[in-house]
């Protein structure tokens, strides 16, 4: 079964970090941790916090839950501390989750987006993906570039 997270706000950015490499990461924004244990349970979530009362509860220490305690602010360490705690892949299916609202993307036929697009990423890109919730729409452009080489650069790091 693939991994899924729920991302507590206070390391909050890693949600989106996870979504670009195609993780399902669910953003928790709310204040009560209760719920936030509840929902990591109730959809098998390994829980990402920095909030160190989450790995006392014992539901965690017994091991029923998963929660990785994120040590440090930097969002890049962060990211290298979640990947190599769980052994993530960072090209594990990009281009896959709506950043803004982690749903799974559809692909969408080129010819339907002609009026929705700037015609010069028409005439560029073939590949276009649409989110079911927001329908934002996602192609390979020169953004989604700078994202990939950004991860690259965390990746590369020591
Ligand atoms: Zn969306």
């Amino acid at each position: 079964m693939e991994i899924k997270f729920i991302v507590d706000n206070n390391v909050g950015k890693l949600a989106k970090w996870l979504r670009i490499m195609g993780y399902d990461a669910l953003l928790f924004s709310g204040e009560d941790d209760g719920k936030m244990v509840k929902i990591a349970l109730a959809q098998n979530r390994v829980i990402l916090t920095k909030d160190s009362q989450i790995m006392k509860r014992r539901l965690v220490t017994s091991g029923r839950l998963k929660a990785v305690l994120i040590k440090d602010d930097d969002i890049k360490a962060q990211l290298r501390q979640v990947v190599n705690a769980l052994n993530l892949d960072y090209h594990f299916k990009p281009f896959s989750v709506c950043l803004e609202c982690n749903q799974w993307l559809h692909e969408k036929d080129k010819e339907e987006v002609r009026e929705l697009v700037p015609p010069y990423v028409f005439r560029t890109q073939s590949l276009y993906m649409e989110c079911p919730s927001c329908h934002r729409l996602y192609w390979r452009g020169t953004h989604w570039q700078a994202m990939t080489r950004e991860l690259e650069k965390v990746a590369g790091a020591k």
